[in-house]
């Protein structure tokens, strides 16, 4: 008798990954895309041409640089990260975060969160089979410092993800209240900065400083999210073990010949940061002078508000062809809460006028 992938399956893949769902990635077909804090602006026409001239002599048959040399060389440049400090790449800020991840789990060890925060952070501890601790922020989505400074002399955590600015509150914690994770953590502190563009704060230029911090960031929510690119920044004692878990060939060679021609373009990226931040103000203004409507501050291209009935609202926006992140159900905190991209300012027209005909 012959037995069925299911059973082996269920004899061979651990339990907890069988209990998982896939990450759910929402269809999104000709919609209005606000789900993702993808940047709204496609590429104008000259950095396209600019763009394909270098990508048709990238040579595709061969591997690429293992190391990201001339990649590494160009993201020092532009945000002057200085080369006594480590520099490490990921395919995105998820595989970084996945790699420290794994980097420290040992029977015994833990990660310690404060919650809610970036989803990864869980799934990456689960498929590391590391301990997770989380923390609750409190209702204001501030951090519980008492409880924070508790859960670090209780559990003495190898690692602590702080999501700065955090997602998918939107909001950045006091830098004072870092450096004091920083200087209280026995372990490694990683800052995930991947909305640094803004924000008006950043822990980079603490880096040579604090000899437990990593600051994590990724090219994605300033428009490059198809060309997944995250990097890390660490004293080099910290890069230099990452690195022999990354594999060899981990950034492709069509994003190491792109990402350094669309880090030159500072005004156009500049530009729609600017823009961006605009439309947040707006959305922000508008939703909070809709009645029952509760908005939140954001340092992000993301807004959160709480509504009457958040699946409701979520539907009807769906059906109008718009697509957001229904947050209701994933942590007690964020009942009836939705998380808003900011879009071009077409884009949140018409969401705006989709929520005024909302009944
Ligand atoms: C989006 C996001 C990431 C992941 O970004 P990628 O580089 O696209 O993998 C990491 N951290 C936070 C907090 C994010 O919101």
């Amino acid at each position: 008798m012959t037995r069925a992938a299911a059973e082996f399956v269920a004899g061979t893949i651990r339990p907890e990954i069988r209990a998982l769902g896939a990450y759910p990635v929402a269809k999104a077909d000709g919609m209005i895309k606000l789900d993702a804090m993808e940047n709204p602006f496609s590429l104008p026409e000259a950095v396209r041409s600019k763009l394909a001239e270098a990508l048709t002599s990238v040579p595709i048959n061969r591997y690429p640089d293992g190391g990201a040399e001339a990649l590494k060389e160009s993201l020092r440049t532009a945000l002057a990260v200085p080369s006594d400090l480590g520099l490490i790449v990921g395919n995105g800020s998820d595989e970084l975060i996945q790699l420290v991840v794994s980097a420290v789990a040992k029977p015994g060890a833990s990660l310690l969160v404060p919650e809610p925060s970036f989803v990864m952070y869980r799934l990456c501890s689960l498929y590391a089979g590391l301990r997770y601790v989380s923390v609750p922020l409190k209702p204001t989505f501030a951090l519980d410092m008492d409880a924070m400074r508790a859960a670090i002399e209780r559990e003495r955590p190898s690692l602590v993800f702080l999501a700065y600015p955090n997602n998918p509150t939107g909001n950045l914690w006091p830098a004072a209240e870092i450096e004091e994770i920083l200087r209280l953590a026995p372990g490694l502190v990683v800052v995930d900065e991947a909305y640094h563009a803004y924000a008006d704060a950043s822990f980079l230029s603490r880096v040579g400083a604090m000899p437990n911090l990593m600051v994590v960031r990724t090219l994605s929510k300033i428009g490059m999210a198809g060309l997944r690119l995250g990097y890390g920044v660490a004293t080099p004692e910290w890069t230099t073990e990452l690195n022999k878990l990354r594999p060899p060939y981990n950034v492709n060679a069509l994003t190491q010949a792109a990402v350094p021609i669309l880090l030159s373009e500072t005004a156009l990226y500049a530009d729609q940061v600017a823009k961006i931040k605009a439309e947040r103000f707006r959305l922000n203004e508008v939703l909070a002078s809709m009645p029952g409507i509760e908005t939140y501050p954001s340092e992000t291209n993301f807004v959160l508000a709480r509504f009457p009935d958040a699946t409701h609202t979520y539907a009807h926006l769906k059906a109008a062809g718009i697509l957001v992140k229904n947050m209701h159900g994933s942590h007690p905190l964020l009942e009836n809460c939705l998380r808003i991209t900011v879009g071009s300012s077409m884009e949140m027209d018409a969401l705006i006028e989709a929520l005024q005909t909302i009944r």
